[in-house]
């Protein structure tokens, strides 16, 4: 058996109905899959094909809860997403068995230190310290469901305020698309968590607000900011 110099957790996300956990190996993350948050950022939706970012599988936050508000930033945004994890293996797959590599789906928030992406995106620097940090990444109990979902209203509610709505059916690129598209650069299976975009109405939270994202027939995700 082999000996580590010290423990370090697994990350690992909780399935419902079940005892077992969900571990994570990878956390991919589309840049834009939805046309209206491409134009509130800028961008033609029309043109793109997807691109990703990541985070760190230990920038997940299990079920929600409290978390800090982040260092560094004085614009921190909520971004509500549908988040598939994988079961595969899947590799430079079709549409069609990249569907077949689904093991369920979970509600996500892709917390994104704005200010820091908006000035790498300015310099052409990456991303990490805008997207990959602590407690980013919070998200709901995985519902195993074999199938790609297809269509239900994606929302998040900030104090009791709809601040962003939107529909599964709104994404550019479906599931399968996405998982076939990054399967051609990487060999995905099991461990695996696509964050798959965020609908329009993104904005800036504060300490003490408290968010909820609901997916139809996914599930729902509380987080409140601490100071
Ligand atoms: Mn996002």
């Amino acid at each position: 058996m082999t000996a580590y110099l010290f423990d370090i957790p697994v990350p690992a996300v909780p399935v419902i109905g079940e005892s077992a956990l969900y571990p994570v190996r990878r956390v991919f993350c589309v840049g834009r899959n939805y046309a209206g948050h491409a134009r509130e950022m800028g961008s033609d939706p029309t043109r793109e094909a997807p691109f990703y970012f990541t985070k760190p599988a230990d920038a997940l936050v299990p079920g929600g809860g409290a978390i800090p508000y982040p260092p560094g930033t004085a614009n921190l945004h909520h971004e509500v997403e549908l988040v598939v994890a994988l079961s595969g293996p899947v590799f430079q797959a079709t549409a069609e068995e990249a569907a077949g590599a689904v093991f369920g789906h979970a509600v996500g928030l892709d917390l994104t230190r704005r200010d820091l992406q908006n000035q790498a995106k300015d310099k052409g620097r990456p991303w990490c310290l805008g997207k990959a940090f602590e407690f980013s990444a919070p998200i709901s109990p995985i519902r195993r469901c074999p199938t790609p979902i297809q269509s239900g209203e994606i929302v998040l509610e900030v104090n009791g305020e709809v601040r962003q709505r939107g529909d599964i059916s709104d994404m550019i690129w479906a599931i399968p698309d996405v998982i076939a598209h990054l399967s051609r650069f990487y060999h995905l299976g099991l461990g695996d968590l696509i964050y798959t975009g965020t609908p329009e109405g993104v904005g800036p939270i504060l300490a003490g607000d408290r968010l909820v994202g609901r997916i139809a027939g996914v599930g729902d995700l509380s987080v409140t900011i601490t100071g």
